[in-house]
């Protein structure tokens, strides 16, 4: 049920300099069937207002995809990755994870799918600010029980895994944005989640260090994981594999990336 293991493999030095044009773009076989979502729809009420966030979403997302979800603002993005990541249920509407229905799960079986699956990535890093980077990156597996020294040697393998093998004992305010970006991405993959959800995983950072986060998310599409960015920025979706965009509550179009 849990996703294949990952080869981990230290980030190839030339990553950080190639520019985006010579990426390759190669597109991995799509694996089993990970998110399936029919007729999902989600509505606020705000006093007498009812607001229509989601009105009807249908998509599946299989392993080894590279998904950008785009929209403008208000058209739904949140809404529909706080359902993607088992945050939110839906009003009416189909959800299965894994084969398994989540539409009508309660709060702690939602945490257990979350902690299990899920590898979040926000805009923010949300970082433990007292922590230094391995202490962070090693924090849900303590929540998962694992052993002190497996999740030592775990969270030291995904901090090599995104880059920064030499930056373990440095806490955030120690490091640069895009590090800190790197410390929470492997704080995302420790527990070898089934997908990776990023919202507006370069939202505070500059455009350079943006594109050298969206490279490492193409280092770990090519290992074999599964990646879901949301974002708002046409640059940042090129990166992925397929675009779904959102309009008023509703998909308009869901295509592969130019
Ligand atoms: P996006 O992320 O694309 O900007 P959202 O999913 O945040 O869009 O919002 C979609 C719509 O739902 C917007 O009209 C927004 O105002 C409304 N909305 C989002 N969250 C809430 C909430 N918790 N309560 C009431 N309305 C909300
Ligand atoms: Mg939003």
């Amino acid at each position: 049920m849990t996703a294949p293991a990952a080869a981990l493999r230290p980030v190839p030095d030339a990553m950080h300099t190639a520019p985006a044009a010579s990426i390759p773009r190669a597109v991995r076989a799509p694996g089993p069937l990970v998110i399936h979502i029919e007729g999902v729809t989600k509505l606020y009420q705000m006093g007498a207002e009812t607001i229509h966030a989601l009105r009807g979403v249908a998509l599946k997302i299989h392993r080894n995809e590279y998904l950008a979800i785009m929209g403008p603002s208000g058209s739904g993005k949140s809404t529909l990755m706080n359902m993607l990541g088992c945050l939110d249920t839906p009003t009416a509407g189909h959800y299965e994870f894994s084969g398994k229905d989540v539409s009508n799960m309660s709060d702690d079986e939602l945490a257990e799918i979350r902690n299990r699956e899920i590898g979040f990535v926000f805009q923010t890093f949300n970082l433990l600010p007292r922590s230094n980077a391995l202490h962070n990156v090693e924090l849900p597996l303590i929540y998962a029980g694992v052993g002190r020294t497996e999740r030592l040697e775990r969270a030291q393998r995904a901090l090599e895994n995104v880059g920064l093998g030499n930056r373990m004992h440095h806490r955030p305010n120690e490091l640069s944005g895009g590090q800190r970006q790197r410390v929470a991405i492997a704080r995302a993959l420790v527990t070898q989640p089934s997908i990776i959800l990023a919202d507006e995983p370069t939202g505070n950072l500059d455009s350079r260090t943006g594109i050298e986060i969206m490279e490492l998310f193409e280092h770990l599409y090519d290992q074999g994981n599964t990646i879901i960015v949301v974002t708002h920025e046409e640059d940042i979706a090129r990166h992925a594999r397929r675009i779904v965009r959102l309009r008023d509550g509703l998909i308009e179009s869901d295509a592969p990336a130019g």
